[in-house]
C-alpha cells in the first residue's frame, strides 16, 4: 500500500495503486483498514519470494557486469529505511553514478506519487527507470512462414550498457502493469529534475524480464497525458470521492479483503458469484443483478444487445449454483477418443526453469491381464540442468516403444493429457532447448505428434462435453467422476513448494520424502485423467443432467 501519512490530502500513490480493482484501492486507503484486510495468501507469498529471488540474481548479475569499472558507476543502495534510501540515492546521483541499483525516489507531494526503481541508468541527459520483472518480457520472433507482416520489432539494450537499439530478432510481449509502473517512475524522476531535460523527445524506460539477457526499451512518453488522467481517477478513489463496491474477478483470488468482500456479495446475492467479471458487468447493465434474477431468466431471453459470451451458460451456471449442480452434460452423448492402447501423460514443470518429471500411465485395453502400470521418467537434480533432457530423451524413446509395439500388433494407440498447452510448451521446449543432444527429437517430429491423433487433450473433450460449473480444472471435475487424490493438499502451487525441498533448492539437504510425495501426485493426476476420460465413456455420466433438463 502507498500510504506516506494516512488523511485523503496526504495519500501517496503506489505503481500497485494504479491497477487493479478500485474496490480493492477504496478499501486499502479507508479509514479504518489497518488490520481489517488478511495477510498474502500462500500463492501470493510464493509470487513474491520467487520475485525477490529473480531481483537478487540480477543485481548480482549486473554487479559481476560492472565489476571492473570505476566504483562509481554501479552503485548499490542497501535495503534499510525508506528515507535513508531516498538519501543513499541522491547521494549516489551527487556522484554521478551510471547505474543506480534499488533506488528509492523522493516523494513526489505534488502529484502525490511515492516509488521505487530497481535500476536507475543515466543515458547521458538524465536517469531512465529500469524495472525487474519476473515474467518474459520479449518473445523470439519466428521468421515468416505465410507471407504474413512481420511484428514490430522490440527496442532492446545489452545488460552491461545504456543503448537501445531495434532488435529484430524479438518482439515485446506489452504487460500494462509494467508499463504504468514506468510511467510513474518517469513522472517521479522528472518531478525530481532526475531525468534531464527531454523536451519533446522520447521519453525512454526499461524492463529486465525473466531471462535477464537484455533490457527491453519501451517510449512512455506518448502516454504521458493519458497517463495523467488515470493517475487523477486513482487517486479519487482513494480520497474516498468515488464509491466503491465488491465484484468478484480474478483478483479476487488472492486479495486480502476476499472473507470481507465474499460476505458482502453474499448478502446481496450478486451475480458475479457465479459468472466472471465481464458477463457480471454485462448482466447488470441489464437489471440482473442477482443470482436468483438469473436463475429465473429463461435461456431463450438474452438481452438484445448481448454480446458477452453464452447467454444460456450465464442461466445454468446461476441454476447449478441454487442446486449445487457441479457439472452439466452439454448433450445426450459425452465422446472422447478411445485406442486399444492407451497412455495418460502429466508433466511437472518447476517456475520457467523446465520440466523435471513426465509421468505416465498405460493401459492396454485388448490384454486385461497386462498391468496398468505408472512410469515416472525423471531429474532429481535441480533445474535447470542437462538432465532434464535425459528424462525427456527417456520419455520420448518410451513413449515411441510403446507406440511401434502397439501398431506392429495392429492395436491404436492413443496417448492423453489433461490441458495440452503445458505439456506442449514443454514438448516444444524440450526439443528446442535440447536439440542435437542424444534422444531429443527434434521441433518437427515434435509437432507431427502434437498434431496427430494420437495425442488427445482430456480438457478439450472436457469443454465441449460439459458445463462446468465450478471450473474445468482436473482438480474440480475428476472428483465428480469419482477420483479423489491420496495428498489432500495436492495442487500446483504447493508442488512448487515440494519440488524446492525435493531437491534442496533452498540450501538445505533433499527431503526424499518430497521427492515421493510429487511422484504419488504426478501418479495420482495420470490416474485421474484416466478415471475422467473412462467415466465420461461410460454409464456413470449419465447421471449428470443436461443443459436441456436443467435449462427447459
Ligand atoms: S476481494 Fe475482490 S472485490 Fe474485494 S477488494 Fe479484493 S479484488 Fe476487489
Amino acid at each position: 500500500m502507498g500510504v506516506a501519512t494516512r488523511g485523503p490530502a496526504r495519500v501517496l500513490l503506489s505503481a500497485r495503486d494504479l491497477s487493479g480493482c478500485a474496490h480493492r484501492l477504496s478499501l486499502d486507503h479507508s479509514l479504518g483498514a489497518q488490520g481489517a484486510a488478511e495477510g498474502d495468501s500462500p500463492e501470493v507469498a510464493r509470487r513474491k519470494e520467487a520475485a525477490t529471488l529473480h531481483r537478487t540474481r540480477v543485481r548480482e548479475l549486473l554487479r559481476a557486469i560492472h565489476s571492473d569499472e570505476a566504483t562509481a558507476a554501479f552503485v548499490a543502495v542497501d535495503e534499510g529505511p525508506r528515507e535513508r534510501r531516498v538519501a543513499d540515492t541522491l547521494a549516489a546521483v551527487a556522484r554521478g553514478a551510471q547505474w543506480i541499483w534499488n533506488a528509492a525516489l523522493p516523494d513526489d507531494l505534488a502529484d502525490r506519487r511515492r516509488g521505487h526503481s530497481e535500476l536507475l541508468a543515466h543515458d547521458g541527459v538524465g536517469y531512465v527507470p529500469i524495472i525487474v520483472v519476473n515474467h518474459r518480457v520479449t518473445r523470439a520472433v519466428a521468421a515468416r512462414s505465410n507471407g504474413d507482416d512481420p511484428p514490430r520489432p522490440a527496442t532492446t539494450s545489452p545488460l552491461w550498457t545504456w543503448l537501445p537499439m531495434p532488435d529484430a530478432t524479438r518482439a515485446l510481449r506489452p504487460n500494462r502493469r509494467d508499463q504504468q509502473r514506468l510511467q510513474h517512475l518517469t513522472e517521479m524522476l522528472a518531478a525530481a529534475g532526475l531525468s534531464g531535460d527531454r523536451g519533446t523527445g522520447p521519453w525512454l524506460a526499461g524492463v529486465i524480464g525473466m531471462d535477464a539477457d537484455c533490457i527491453a526499451v519501451i517510449d512512455v512518453g506518448p502516454l504521458r497525458a493519458e497517463f495523467a488522467h488515470l493517475t487523477y481517477e486513482r487517486l479519487a478513489i482513494v480520497d474516498q470521492l468515488v464509491p466503491t463496491q465488491p465484484s468478484r474477478i480474478g483478483e479476487c483470488r488472492d486479495c486480502s479483503w476476499w472473507t470481507q468482500c465474499e460476505a458482502e456479495l453474499l448478502a446481496r446475492d450478486d451475480v458475479s458469484l457465479v459468472v466472471n467479471g465481464m458477463v457480471a458487468d454485462a448482466l447488470r447493465a441489464n437489471g440482473i443483478d442477482t443470482i436468483s434474477k438469473l436463475a429465473a431468466m429463461p435461456a431463450d431471453a438474452a438481452p438484445a444487445d448481448w454480446r458477452t459470451g453464452s447467454f444460456p451458460d450465464a442461466v445454468a451456471a446461476a441454476r447449478c449454483h441454487l442446486t449445487g449442480q457441479e457439472m452439466v452434460r452439454r448433450s445426450e452423448a459425452t465422446p472422447i477418443a478411445r485406442a486399444d492402447v492407451e497412455v495418460d501423460v502429466d508433466m511437472e514443470s518447476y517456475r520457467e526453469d523446465g520440466a523435471y518429471l513426465w509421468g505416465t500411465l498405460l493401459t492396454d485395453r485388448t490384454d486385461p491381464a497386462r498391468p496398468v502400470v505408472y512410469r515416472p521418467f525423471v531429474t532429481w537434480r535441480p533445474l535447470p540442468t542437462t538432465a532434464e533432457a535425459e528424462a525427456f530423451a527417456a520419455f520420448w524413446a518410451w513413449l515411441h516403444e510403446q507406440i511401434a509395439q502397439a501398431e506392429a500388433a495392429g492395436k491404436t494407440f492413443a496417448a492423453y493429457c489433461y490441458s495440452e498447452q503445458a505439456e506442449n510448451r514443454w514438448l516444444r521446449g524440450s526439443a528446442d532447448r535440447f536439440a542435437g543432444m542424444a534422444g531429443i527429437p527434434t521441433r518437427t517430429e515434435v509437432e507431427a505428434f502434437i498434431a496427430s491423433p494420437r495425442w488427445v487433450d482430456v480438457y478439450a473433450a472436457v469443454s465441449a462435453n460439459f458445463y462446468c460449473a465450478k471450473g474445468k480444472g482436473l482438480k474440480r471435475v475428476a472428483p465428480v467422476a469419482g477420483f479423489t487424490w491420496r495428498d489432500g493438499e495436492a495442487g500446483g502451487a504447493a508442488s512448487m513448494d515440494w519440488y524446492a525441498l525435493a531437491v534442496g533448492l533452498n540450501g538445505g539437504p533433499p527431503d526424499e520424502t518430497q521427492r515421493a510425495r510429487l511422484l504419488q501426485y504426478n501418479e495420482d493426476d495420470v490416474r485421474a485423467t484416466k478415471v475422467l476420460r473412462e467415466w465420461m465413456g461410460g454409464d456413470g455420466v449419465k447421471r449428470l443432467p443436461t443443459m436441456r433438463s436443467l435449462l427447459g
